[in-house]
């Protein structure tokens, strides 16, 4: 069960879901070993006004894809309707990331959007 993930990849996913504001940011998360360590970033994925994951559907199958994470730009990181069907499709882990954007505002979720204790290590390469 995949329950670590890199603090610098944390890092540059607020970073980056900061920037997006008031549009979501999207991206895949990859992992190497057991550990979430970078973020895969899809054209077309960065930004929009809709939800972010909906253009995460157009994907090839890669198996060390280990899930999503993507940013509302609300201060609630709880997942929606639409949040839950996209988790059950793809990879074990997800994480949303809320407005103000800090290491506090995120959760983590498994496929069925139940909350996931991930423990946050330094990176390892
Ligand atoms: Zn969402």
């Amino acid at each position: 069960m995949l329950r670590r993930v890199a603090r610098d990849l944390l890092e540059m996913a607020i970073e980056a879901s900061r920037d997006s504001h008031p549009n979501e940011f999207g991206a895949l998360l990859r992992r190497n070993g057991d550990v979430i360590d970078e973020l895969l970033l899809l054209p077309g994925t960065i930004s929009g006004t809709d939800s972010a994951l909906f253009r995460l559907h157009m994907l090839p199958i890669d198996p060390t894809v280990a899930g999503s994470l993507h940013s509302h730009p609300s201060p609630h990181p709880y997942p929606s309707d639409a949040d839950i069907e996209f988790f059950g499709r793809l990879g074990e882990v997800h994480i949303i990331v809320a407005s103000p954007y800090n290491m506090r505002s995120w959760r983590a979720y498994d496929r069925r959007g139940e909350p996931l204790e991930l423990e946050v290590v330094r990176h390892r390469r």
